[in-house]
């Protein structure tokens, strides 16, 4: 049997961590084996609706990666794949349901529904349907529907007994009936619930495995008696644990914490971002780290999934990141920092290409890049300290002794290049009888004015150019006499 998964988002903004996670392991569950993965928009409670969400949706599917075959965009043989799109077709199924005796009528006021609320209370905002409505005849139905007072379905949930059914993730599951209300599956409105939509969209697309958020657990067992009662077949569910923010609190945009835009703003890679969530819940089975979408789509097992819920750590995410930076293709690489370096240097006549070089192993982020690069565009204040430095051997007597050694050699130098830069600094070395660093030390903070730099001190030289480095140097023997 085909494997067909679908990621069923609600419009409702930005894309939220956890489920950016849903949709990749959907993704994986049906890649992983051949299978489809769906994409459906959930947008039936419009009030919860916002305006450009639905873009947010395909840009992110696009930016990661997971590519759905079917979709309100592309089309497919199960459409519409918007939810409000499909609004004719549930209430015939409501119905089936009514004429099944599973579902009935229900004209309740919400005065009387919030009445029953009140005194059900027991410090819980919510009560059971008391039923009133189970009890009309044909007639009194019939009539209210013909004079259209306003009604929702419910469903009848039996009371006896108990229901259960078995999740990938966290085994088998069950509850007592007696704990379920009789929810409503047509609201007043004429659209159907979430509860209600769900079921019949994933019978009549085909899904086989629905994977979604463990907050949807203890609805499912009322999903498995909308199935028994239609006398369909369930799919496998697949619930898998929150992602948290620490021990106690969930990830919550709501709470300022970042969303997957807010992490791309940041800086962070894409592919990045993907490898580290497909961590959060899931390990392969040896313990390698870093995957493409590719090699996760190979290593992906259903039972790598795991019931505990995982922390999002930032750290670990930025470690990642790092890695990402660094094994990149230096052209792809260098297409994503130039626009930052554009950004941060006002000096266009630097060679991008050689400072994109220099960063590509220092940056964690891409938005690092704006403070390692600033000391390009002008040198900042700083203090003679910055030039002493004990493991490199330098004082600051020793160093404005560097700073004039090398001056005159630099300014005298045929051709301004990396290489002839390098071999005269080392010639320098040679004859003063000092060590590298005591040498270069003092250079690179010339040039830099900073504790650390990016490169070292022939690489700045080299793409400061001459005068600059000049000037620079003049500075330093400046600072140091006075
Ligand atoms: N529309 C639901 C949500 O965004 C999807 C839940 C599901 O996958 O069934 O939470």
């Amino acid at each position: 049997m085909e494997i067909r998964t679908r990621f069923a988002p609600s419009p409702t903004g930005y894309m939220h961590i956890g489920n950016l996670r849903t949709a990749l392991y959907e993704y994986l569950i049906a890649k992983s084996k051949g299978g489809k993965f769906i994409l459906r928009i959930e947008d039936t409670d419009q009030e919860r609706y916002v305006e450009g969400a639905v873009d947010i949706i395909y840009n992110t599917l696009k930016m990661t990666g997971l590519k759905h075959d079917e979709g309100p965009d592309i089309g497919g043989d199960y459409g519409p794949y918007i939810q409000s799109e499909r609004q004719g077709m549930y209430m015939k199924y409501a119905q089936e349901l009514i004429e099944k005796g599973q579902a009935y009528y229900c004209f309740c006021t919400k005065e009387r529904l919030d009445s029953l609320k009140e005194s059900n209370c027991d410090g819980v905002a919510f009560a059971h349907y008391d039923r009133h409505c189970l009890g009309l005849s044909d007639q009194e139905i019939k009539a209210n529907l013909e004079s259209g007072i306003p009604y929702v379905v419910r469903q009848k949930m039996p009371k006896e007994g108990s229901t259960t059914f078995d999740d990938v993730v966290y085994g088998s599951i069950s509850v007592e009936n007696s704990e379920l209300d009789d929810q409503i599956l047509i609201k007043s409105d004429g659209m159907p619930t979430y509860n209600f939509a769900n079921v019949v969209d994933d019978h009549l697309m085909n899904i086989t495995h629905v994977v979604r958020g463990s907050e949807y657990l203890s609805s499912t067992p009322k999903y498995n008696l909308l199935y028994d009662a239609f006398g369909w077949n369930a799919p496998s569910y697949v619930h898998l644990p929150p992602v948290m923010k620490d021990a106690q609190h969930k990830l919550s945009k709501r709470n300022g914490d970042a969303s997957f835009e807010d992490l791309i703003a940041k800086g962070y890679l894409v592919d990045a971002v993907m490898n580290y969530i497909a961590l959060l819940g899931w390990s392969p089975s040896d313990n390698t780290e870093i995957f493409s979408l590719e090699e996760l789509q190979q290593k992906f097992t259903i039972s790598g999934l795991s019931k505990s819920p995982s922390i999002f750590d930032i750290v670990k995410l930025t470690w990642m990141n790092s890695e990402y930076i660094k094994a990149m293709d230096f052209d792809k690489y260098f297409a994503l920092v130039q626009p930052k370096l554009d950004e941060a240097l006002k000096n266009k006549s630097l060679d991008f290409k050689k400072i994109a070089a220099l960063l590509q192993k220092r940056l964690e982020t891409l938005n690092d890049v704006a403070g390692l690069v600033d000391f390009f565009d002008q040198l900042p204040e700083y203090e003679t300290d910055l030039y002493v430095h004990k493991k490199m051997k330098t004082t600051v007597e020793i160093a404005l002794d560097s700073l004039k050694a090398c001056l005159p050699v630099l300014e005298a130098l045929p051709v301004w290049e990396e290489t002839a830069i390098h071999d005269s600094m080392m010639a320098l070395v040679v004859e003063k009888g000092i060590k590298n660093g005591q040498m270069l030390w003092p250079l690179r903070t010339a040039l830099s004015g900073k504790p650390t730099s990016p490169g070292g001190a022939i690489e700045l030289a080299d793409i400061l150019g001459r005068e600059e480095t000049i000037n620079r140097i003049k500075k330093g023997i400046e600072l140091l006499e006075a």
